[in-house]
């Protein structure tokens, strides 16, 4: 099966787009919409065991707590992200090509 790109995806009611860059994550405020608004992964999200793939996760899950919810404490989404791809990845959760 061929995945296709994975090019927005919605939080909370609100069209992001998801952009794959090679710089770190960042989500954008989604309340001016004047535009809309990014979840930015950084470049790769290796697949399967490789090297970074758990941070990978870790990084996604990060960037889709502040979509869901822009106002968190940075600290909630640190905590929540760790415990969630923690548990994830201990469930054997892998990026697939
Ligand atoms: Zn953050």
């Amino acid at each position: 099966m061929v995945q296709k790109p994975v090019k927005t995806h919605t939080f909370n009611g609100v069209k992001y787009e998801i952009d794959i860059e090679p710089i770190w994550g960042v989500t954008q405020d989604p309340t001016p919409k004047k535009y809309m608004p990014v979840v930015r992964v950084v470049n790769g999200l290796p697949f399967g065991n490789r090297r970074g793939a758990r941070t990978g996760l870790d990084a996604i899950m990060h960037e889709a707590l502040h979509a869901a919810n822009f106002n968190a404490h940075e600290e909630t989404v640190e905590r929540v992200a760790r415990e969630v791809s923690k548990l994830l990845w201990r469930l054997g959760y892998r990026r697939i090509k």
